[in-house]
């Protein structure tokens, strides 16, 4: 049976590629430092023996006992609100937490996929955004903290291939969406659905005009999947290409939820890109991969989900302990 580490097992992305892997009969260890993770996206996996979970920040010494095959390090706050908040640590998971893994993988032999962003276009000049494009990032603004560290991880993840011989994929992956999305994490979709369920109006920054390309999370994990098992070096764009407007997406939400609610326009946040939409061409062709669920399909099993939270999620507002 082979072994993969997930680590931000307790996040998003994490807790659906904890239950991939369990699917294709992998045993999965999985890590967090629960800082925007939540172990209720993954307690239903506590009782499968192949399934364990280590509460520990990668950051720091990587220590795991035995033989591993596979590493993701999907370990990093994600969204802007976050950043603002934990920037430091934010810094930290994606450069010296990089570097932990990138050892413990060269030390065990493993194959490390690293979840890039497609942030590391910043606010891109070139549109649709393939791989070969360097970006436009302002190192020293607020988004600067994951963006850089983004870039700092491919940079060492290429060295580490190139000069160790370790073999490394690298999945830029653009916004994405579905069940398990934090409430109050401040990013588009939860918070245009939170207000709709609490009766709020959809607050939309800026004139609404900037894009997004919203990307299915089942879709996702199957590109996530095959580039791990693939034996492609260089970035994958993973994500969806359908592009839409924030303007256009406030409207959706309204019509999917049947919300009486309205639009209002509040100031867009610094450095927020304009446009963003994936070529995909590359993940075409080498991975046999492109998404198969519609906007539609994905975001009513969205709004399902979040409709299915205990009330109480709905109004929380977020009290975490950042240190
Ligand atoms: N946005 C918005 N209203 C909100 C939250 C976000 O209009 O309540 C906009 C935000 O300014 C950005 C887009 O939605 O243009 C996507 O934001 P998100 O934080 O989800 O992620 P990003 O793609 O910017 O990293």
């Amino acid at each position: 049976m082979k072994r993969v580490l997930v680590t931000g097992a307790a996040g998003f992305l994490g807790s659906h590629l904890c239950e991939r892997f369990l699917k294709e009969n992998y045993h999965v260890i999985g890590m967090d430092n629960l800082i925007t993770g939540d172990l209720k996206n993954i307690e239903h996996l506590f009782p499968l023996k192949e399934f364990e979970f280590f509460h520990h920040d990668v950051s720091k010494f990587v220590h795991i006992p035995g033989t591993l095959d596979y590493i993701l390090h999907f370990a990093s706050p994600a969204s802007p609100i976050d950043y603002l908040k934990i920037p430091i640590q934010t810094l930290k998971v994606g450069s010296l937490g990089t570097h932990n893994l990138l050892g413990l993988a060269k030390a065990k032999d493993a194959t490390m996929l690293i979840a890039s962003t497609s942030e590391v276009y910043g606010d891109p000049l070139v549109h649709p955004q393939n791989e070969d494009y360097w970006g436009n990032v302002n190192p020293i603004g607020p988004r600067g903290v994951y963006d850089e560290a983004k870039r700092f991880q491919e940079a060492i993840t290429m060295a580490y291939h190139r000069f160790h011989g370790v073999q490394t994929r690298i999945a830029r992956i653009f916004n994405t969406y579905g069940p398990r999305m934090r409430l109050n994490d401040g990013r588009v979709l939860p918070a245009f659905i939170g207000q709709a369920l609490r009766g709020e109006d959809l607050t939309v920054f800026g004139d609404g005009s900037q894009t997004r390309s919203f990307c299915f999370v089942d879709d996702l994990i199957e590109g996530i999947y095959r580039l791990l098992l693939s034996n492609y070096v260089e970035p994958v764009n993973i994500g969806n290409p359908q592009e839409i407007t924030i303007k256009e997406f406030a409207e959706e939400i309204i019509k999917l939820t049947g919300t009486s609610q309205k639009i209002i326009y509040q100031p867009l946040p610094q450095d927020d890109p304009k446009q963003r939409q994936p070529d995909i061409s590359r993940a075409k062709k080498i991975l046999g991969w492109e998404p198969k669920i519609t906007r539609t399909e994905g975001l009513k099993i969205t709004y399902e989900y979040f409709k299915s939270l205990p009330p109480q999620e709905l109004n929380k507002k977020e009290h975490r302990q950042f240190h």
